[in-house]
């Protein structure tokens, strides 16, 4: 069954062993100590085991992938004994469970043939592929944030995951409370910093489809598109520059002198690595707030989420 949803945080599947269930093949589990404690303030888990929940017990032979794919088998590595047709049939009905669960990202283990997203083993080529059960996750949730626990723990993944899963959140609830013209517009003024810096291609083909938005299903559907590819798109220091930098220029009528060339130093020494961004950012809100900027004053760029900006700061720490 579906975990009953807390309305206002977080949801995100998570791979059963990293939240320290003992269901992995040699009956030990994989706990990432870092999302059970601290995560867990923030974030409602929806913990998913596959290899347990379709059937196979624990302590079990360990399996693999053997192509060519797409139709991998998953295999015994010792026996050979192939369980591809239970875990399939197990995950076409999970997948439907998970419709109902309002996930808003999933994290993965690395390097399981079930969970893995890009490092599981293909024992017949060895390439590394995606594990059967998030293959067919992603096939039926396309725009749904994922990421492997190991990579969480490089600040700018971290970052980009975070910003993929808490605008894929806003969406979701833009579309199940209001879906409309009016409010697609308001959703789009209020992410345009943070799709700025994933991507300002996407951002214009964004702006451009709201000016123009006519056909509500149509226009909704393209802006899940566009809205999807430009957060797979990763931010980095120097899209980052760009937005502070733009940011800057809503104050530079305003600032006396030495604080616009204050603020024109600290956004030089980020972009060198000397500064963190969050140092910026403090100095931009307080200056949003002193000349009262309105539109600045809604963005999710500069006043995220009370429970999406700690989280930034909590590795997993592998
Ligand atoms: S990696 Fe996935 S299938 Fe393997 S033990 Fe962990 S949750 Fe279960």
């Amino acid at each position: 069954m579906a975990e009953k949803k807390k309305p206002g945080r977080i949801r995100l599947g998570v791979s059963a062993c990293l939240l320290g269930q003992p269901v992995r093949y040699d009956g030990k589990d994989k706990l990432i100590p870092a999302f059970k404690k601290r995560w867990s303030r923030f974030v409602t888990w929806v913990p998913v085991c596959p290899e347990t929940e379709c059937g196979l017990t624990v302590p079990r032979e360990k399996i693999g992938l053997f192509g060519p794919g797409p139709a991998f088998r998953l295999k015994g590595l010792k026996t050979g004994k192939d369980v591809t047709g239970q875990m399939v049939h197990w995950t076409e009905k999970k997948l439907d469970e998970l419709v109902r669960a309002n996930l808003s990202g999933f994290i993965l283990k690395s390097g399981s043939p079930s969970c893995g997203l890009t490092s599981a083993l293909d024992y017949s080529s060895g390439v590394l592929v995606s594990g059967l059960f998030t293959s067919f996750l992603q096939r039926r949730f396309p725009d749904l944030p994922l990421v492997e626990e190991k990579n969480l723990a490089y600040s700018e993944v971290r970052e980009n995951f975070l910003d993929r899963i808490f605008v894929y959140k806003r969406w979701q609830e833009f579309l199940e409370k209001d879906g409309s013209i009016g409010g697609l517009v308001s959703f789009h003024a209020r992410h345009k910093l943070i799709i700025m810096a994933h991507s300002v291609r996407l951002l214009s083909l964004l702006g451009n489809l709201v000016a123009s938005a006519r056909n509500k299903a149509a226009v909704l559907a393209q802006y899940q598109k566009y809205l999807t590819a430009a957060m797979k798109k990763p931010a980095t220091g120097k899209t980052h520059t760009n937005v502070l930098q733009h940011l800057a220029g809503y104050f530079k009528k305003v600032l006396p002198q030495e604080e616009r060339e204050r603020l024109a130093q600290q956004i030089k020494a980020y972009s060198q690595g000397a500064l963190s961004r969050e140092e910026i950012l403090s100095s931009l809100r307080h200056y949003a707030r002193r000349y009262r900027q309105r539109y600045l004053l809604q963005q999710f760029y500069l006043f995220p989420e009370p429970e999406e900006w700690p989280l930034r700061f909590i590795s997993p720490g592998l």
